[in-house]
């Protein structure tokens, strides 16, 4: 059985298909062939709306699903952070079942692969239904030295349960603020090519941190009874300390950037100048208009020609995981950029990041991309 289908126009790889291009599926959801509507056949779909390939979301974490609705919006990160650590005891049963309607939603809003952050491996018996693609990002944190064995060794058993059953996972650091030296050094020395990733300057008060030791993280460590006094300030950012822990041979996706600066993307830049193609930047801004109503610098990213991509980070901080709606916020922060832009972020962007470019992100023959239907009454308002 086949599925053929076509529209007014179909999105894929930066800019649209011929006019009339039928996409032809077979029933293991394979883009089998891409033909002219008149060399298509019979039963043939005509949609009215505009068609893109399925989407990659670059960063998630399925596990919080059962924190929806759970943490007061607009309460700053450190009060999050603090939430979610406080929140960490629930049912199993909730947990899981929280995971699976996640998962659904994801599926009707046409999100086909997922990098997903894993501090624990509750998410793993739903990953091996394999109903979409994920990437596990095993997180560790730390910020104390002494810890950073302990935490590593932690996260490479969490990390052979997940490859054990088939499924890709790397070590990841959490954060800047959160990670120790020690840490940084055993994660960037690993025998291991898959994608990291890291939160990064999500909030002012990272920076705050870093330069001057002050602000409201020094009172988060206060409060979790872990004593820094190791912790020195110097005057450059987050990233500009830790982007060196990086190996620019592995792929690199800096995620939120909401506080970052040209000259942050400078010294990125210059860490990767071997692999430019390495380094990607992942917008959450449903998350950051969440938790700290703050916005990340788009229009200065695109100018320092940063790779962008699309995340709905955990439904702690979001009322849903659509990368639709991540780009419906942006048009309306930014109605100049174009729609194509934005698509690109959200599908082959995302599959490069993920390095899974070969199976989905645009509608070439052999891939599985998967289709999202762009509805109309949003997409009217939008340039492309
Ligand atoms: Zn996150």
């Amino acid at each position: 059985m086949y599925r053929k289908i076509t529209s007014e126009r179909i999105f894929s790889n930066g800019g649209f298909l011929p006019d009339k291009t039928v996409l032809i599926f077979n029933d293991k959801g394979v883009l089998v062939d891409l033909v002219d509507h008149n060399d298509a056949g019979d039963d043939v779909q005509h949609v009215k709306e505009w068609i893109c390939p399925g989407f990659v979301n670059a960063h998630c974490h399925l596990e919080l699903s059962y924190l929806k609705g759970r943490i007061p919006k607009l309460c700053g990160l450190k009060d999050f952070v603090m939430s979610v650590m406080a929140n960490r005891e629930e049912e199993q049963e909730k947990i899981e079942q929280a995971i699976m309607d996640a998962e659904s939603e994801m599926i009707k809003n046409g999100i086909v692969a997922v990098g997903d952050i894993c501090n624990t491996i509750h998410t793993l018996f739903q990953k091996t239904k394999k109903n979409l693609h994920y990437h596990s990002f095993i997180e560790l944190s730390g910020f104390v030295p002494g810890a950073a064995e302990s935490r590593f060794q932690k996260g490479r058993s969490f990390q052979a349960d997940f490859t054990e059953a088939g499924l890709s996972a790397t070590l990841v650091p959490h954060a800047p603020y959160s990670v120790s030296e020690p840490l940084f050094q055993m994660i960037g020395k690993l025998d291991d090519s898959g994608t990291l990733t890291i939160h990064n300057q999500e909030s002012e008060e990272e920076t705050e941190f870093f330069q001057n030791k002050s602000g409201a993280f020094l009172d988060l460590y206060q409060q979790l009874g872990v004593d820094i006094s190791f912790f020195q300030p110097k005057k450059n950012s987050s990233l500009q300390q830790t982007i060196a822990f990086f190996p620019s041979a592995r792929k690199l996706i800096l995620v939120h950037n909401v506080f970052t600066e040209p000259k942050d993307i400078f010294m990125a830049d210059a860490q990767f100048s071997e692999h430019p193609n390495h380094l990607y930047y992942c917008l959450c801004p449903n998350a950051n208009a969440y938790i700290t109503g703050e916005q990340p610098p788009i229009q200065m990213l695109q100018n320092c020609q940063a790779q962008l991509v699309l995340g709905t980070d955990s439904l702690a901080s979001n009322d849903g995981l659509s990368i639709w709606e991540e780009i419906k916020t942006i048009h309306k922060n930014h109605p100049h950029i174009k729609l194509t832009e934005m698509l690109t972020w959200g599908t082959i962007n995302g599959a490069k990041a993920l390095s899974i470019e070969d199976r989905f992100g645009s509608f070439e023959k052999g891939k599985t991309p998967g289709f999202f239907l762009i509805p109309d009454s949003d997409r009217q308002s939008m340039i492309f």
